[in-house]
């Protein structure tokens, strides 16, 4: 089995979009379709031919550009139920073969219902759309709290050494509230310091390993004993500690 080429390109002001290409099969996957020159550009710089096109939920800076990327390329678009032009609807405990690679679909309620991330376990790659970001996740745009931790959970039991390929670059803002949750956490001040200098330099901080979120990211840490006493809830049930962070985050 080959290992997949992986392109990721920004669009808009802080989306990124992502290109998989098998080099042997020639298959090439998008993942979200907001920006539909963004896309084409990319595709158009490796001469890669879209077969693929996987959308992670309906808002519109992961859809907009889908119908003209469709038109342009003729490529099969899978994605979740409800948005119009998806080929194939998709729902949760979903696989299919994409160039040789099996896909997981996983079905991520909370920043929207629709939600739905895409493992690829042989290439230890998730796509992870806006419910897990890198030292972050989504807002509660359509689910509560509890709704999200769920989905948080499915991914925080993939293999920690998956890369997570959240879809927005908010890295630096969510290294400053992870901080103001968890000062102590040795790991999570140095990886502050490492993403201020990659931003410092233009580059992107994400993908991110899974084991790194693991440490630092506080969404996924309801349960460290630090960020417990800081929010003064040591016995809380984990979807209650997570729902006082994201609501800390809501007003940070
Ligand atoms: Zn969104
Ligand atoms: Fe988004």
């Amino acid at each position: 089995m080959a290992t997949l080429e992986v392109f990721q390109f920004p669009y808009m002001s802080d989306n990124y979009g992502v290109l998989l290409h098998n080099k042997d099969t020639l298959e090439t996957a998008l993942i979200d379709a907001g920006d539909a020159s963004a896309a084409l550009g990319a595709l158009e710089l490796h001469g890669w031919s879209l077969t693929h096109l996987l959308l992670t939920h309906h808002h519109s800076d992961h859809i907009a550009g889908m119908h003209e990327i469709k038109s342009q390329t003729h490529c099969k678009c899978y994605g979740p139920q409800g948005i119009d032009g998806v080929d194939k609807v998709l729902s949760g405990g979903d696989s299919f073969v994409f160039a040789d690679s099996e896909v997981q679909v996983l079905h991520t309620p909370g920043h929207t219902m629709d939600m739905l991330n895409f493992y690829l376990p042989d290439q230890s790659l998730a796509f992870t759309g806006d419910t897990l970001f890198t030292l972050g996740c989504g807002r509660l745009f359509e689910g509560d709290a509890a709704t999200m931790w769920e989905s948080l959970s499915k991914l925080i039991a993939l293999p920690p050494n998956t890369w997570i390929y959240g879809s927005h670059e908010y890295t630096q803002a969510n290294a400053k509230f992870a901080l103001s949750v968890d000062p102590n956490n040795k790991a999570l001040q140095q990886r502050a310091k490492q993403i201020d200098q990659l931003r410092a330099e233009n580059k992107p901080t994400v993908p991110s390993k899974l084991s790194d979120e693991l440490e630092t990211n506080p969404f996924l840490r309801p349960d460290d004993a630090d960020i417990r006493t800081l929010l003064k809830m040591p016995s809380e049930p984990d979807e209650a500690v997570f729902a006082e962070i994201r609501k800390r985050k809501d007003n940070f």
